[in-house]
């Protein structure tokens, strides 16, 4: 059962198989009729599974749920196309939705590092092992972009976009200002002193 970490606010573990991660943590967010989903997981069956598992036991129909990825990663974003229908909102950041509409698959990284030495044979090897390679997603639905200082409202809470730069260009995380929570994606690990909700 998905642990309720403030009230309608719950945490589900998405089990990353074959990875030091070994989980990542989703969340989801009871509303009025809609629901928050935030990060989904990698494109695997095991996590399809557990995500859909997780919200048939809270008891929400996925079609009412609205989905916030926080950053452009296979284990946050990979499993977007198998839960979003062509009417769900996606929200996500301006820089990292630019890397996916200027994506020309890994050929371009590869003669780049080949100029620069780097054996392609090994590089290749590297990046068909990688799961954003293995477990990403080709299929991507539209989504809604939203900026630093943005808002989401559901249900009891009023979440603030609050972007993050470095873990990617566009890592966004969500802070509530009148609770005084983060849910901080990939920005930050580990923190025991506050309360902050970790991907
Ligand atoms: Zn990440």
């Amino acid at each position: 059962m998905p642990e309720e970490i403030y009230p309608d606010l719950f945490r589900i573990k998405v089990p990353l198989p074959e990875s030091p991660l070994k989980y990542l943590n989703s969340y989801v967010i009871k509303g009025d009729g809609r629901n928050l989903l935030i990060d989904t997981g990698l494109n695997r069956e095991e996590c399809k599974q557990a995500l859909l598992g997780g919200l048939y036991q809270l008891n929400i129909d996925l079609s009412t749920i609205e989905i916030f990825i926080t950053h452009l990663h296979a284990d946050h974003f990979g499993l977007l196309a198998s839960l979003a229908g062509p009417d769900t909102i996606v929200y996500f950041n301006r820089p990292d939705a630019e890397i996916i509409e200027n994506w020309q698959g890994f050929e371009p990284m590869i003669r780049y590092a080949a100029i620069h030495g780097f054996p392609e044979e090994t590089l290749r090897t590297a990046i068909s092992q990688h799961p954003g390679y293995k477990y990403g997603t080709d299929w991507v639905p539209e989504m809604s972009i939203l900026n630093d200082k943005d808002r989401i409202d559901i249900g009891r809470y009023s979440f603030e976009c609050i972007e993050t730069p470095g873990h990617t260009q566009g890592h966004t995380c969500l802070y509530e200002p009148d609770k005084k929570f983060l849910i901080a994606g990939d920005h930050i690990r580990y923190y025991p002193e506050y309360p902050v909700l970790v991907g």
